[in-house]
């Protein structure tokens, strides 16, 4: 197959900083659009991944995949987009698109294994797959997206995974009017959660290890604010919360979280440290309580969620960055030092030699 050289940001081991590299993206086919890469999201999944927090990265390995650009080449078969266009990718770039999930559209969930965007086994090339902090990418029109034109470009990249991940959950498990709703951990997920369940129409309960952060959460929405290190405060709120949506990236004790559900609530996980979450049996069965995970969303459900941003005017708090700085914006984001979301302005790659 034929390839063509572009440049991109990775890293080659776990424990190696990222620096400029070369990768490969193969010619557009008949369904494949070409995208010149504008800005890509920094989640939290692409240090777990650069780093092999999750066991399984293969290196070299690019990470991105919160990515909005502007399509330069089509396929002769494609149908929705034209050159020109902008258009966004997310976390997937393919599924097989045959079993019961994918018909369903859950291509996230599909039985045979979906694509991520990075590392995972790229059907062209017989690689991995790599990611958007590069200069342009290579997608099947099927698994690209459109941002509604009144959103800021920059600002909406994060609604790609941070949007899409929170959204998910809250509509599968009907958020809305009437429901109080907590949302935990305000990084990149956890403040696009707080702005999507006020959005639609949920009472919203930030929980938060940071007292420094109430101020902003009251700003992106929240009606009230637990610090959940103070254990009077976590104790004045037990039993208050329908629906609690876990944003958290790293160990925390989840016990103390499923306390604050009322009879019947649920609390979703979205955030995934790496170490196993030990659960009380007495955390859930006094209150027939549920813990439940959710990943992504399908490709419909994200074009969907970028309606509904486009309708409620709705972009992430980013900090622009230039992709020198990746590795200072990581060790940020493990100091929980984001407000709430870098993104990478890609011009700052194609300026490197
Ligand atoms: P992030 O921006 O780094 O935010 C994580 C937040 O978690 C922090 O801002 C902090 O919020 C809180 N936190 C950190 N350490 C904590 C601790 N020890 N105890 C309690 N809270 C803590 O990360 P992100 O990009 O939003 O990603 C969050 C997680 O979701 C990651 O694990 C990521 O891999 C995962 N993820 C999952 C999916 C999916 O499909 N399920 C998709 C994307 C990402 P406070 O300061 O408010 O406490
Ligand atoms: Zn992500
Ligand atoms: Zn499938």
């Amino acid at each position: 197959m034929n390839t063509h050289t572009v440049k991109a940001f990775g890293t080659e081991a776990p424990e190696a900083d990222l620096k400029q590299i070369s990768i490969e993206r193969r010619e557009v086919n008949a369904k494949d659009v070409e995208i010149d890469i504008l800005y890509c999201g920094v989640c939290h999944s692409d240090i777990h991944t650069a780093r092999n927090e999750w066991p399984g990265t293969i290196y070299p390995n690019v990470p991105g995949h919160e990515i909005v650009g502007r399509i330069t080449k089509v396929g002769s078969g494609v149908t929705k987009f034209k050159a020109g266009d902008l258009a966004a990718v997310g976390c997937m770039v393919d599924s097989c698109r045959e079993c019961e999930s994918c018909k369903e559209g859950l291509e996230q969930y599909c039985e045979n294994g979906m694509t991520g965007t990075y590392n995972a086994p790229d059907k062209h090339l017989g690689i991995q797959t790599f990611g958007g902090y590069s200069e342009r990418v290579v997608v099947d029109e099927d698994f690209v997206l459109r941002v509604p034109e009144n959103l800021d470009l920059a600002a909406a990249a994060p609604l790609l995974c941070a949007g899409i991940t929170t959204y998910s959950p809250l509509r599968h498990w009907k958020v809305g009017p009437g429901k109080k709703v907590g949302i935990v951990g305000i990084g990149g997920l956890g403040h696009m959660g707080v702005k999507l369940a006020k959005a639609m129409g949920a009472h919203v309960v930030v929980i938060t290890t940071s007292a420094s952060k109430t101020e902003d959460a009251k700003r992106l929405g929240a009606d009230e604010v637990i610090l959940s290190n103070d254990e009077e405060q976590m104790k004045r709120n037990a039993g208050t919360l329908h629906f609690i949506l876990d944003c958290v990236s790293a160990q925390h004790d989840i016990n103390a979280y499923l306390r604050l559900l009322k009879r019947d609530g649920q609390l979703t996980l979205v955030g995934a440290p790496e170490e196993p979450l030990p659960v009380a049996p007495f955390s859930l069965i006094p209150g027939r309580k549920s813990f439940s995970g959710s990943m992504i969303g399908g490709i419909a459900e994200t074009q969907e969620m970028l309606d509904f941003c486009g309708r409620h005017n709705i972009t992430s708090d980013i900090e622009l960055i230039a992709i020198q700085d990746i590795n200072k914006a990581y060790e940020r984001m493990l100091k929980g030092d984001v407000k709430y979301r870098f993104v990478i302005d890609m011009a700052s790659l194609k300026n490197e030699l």
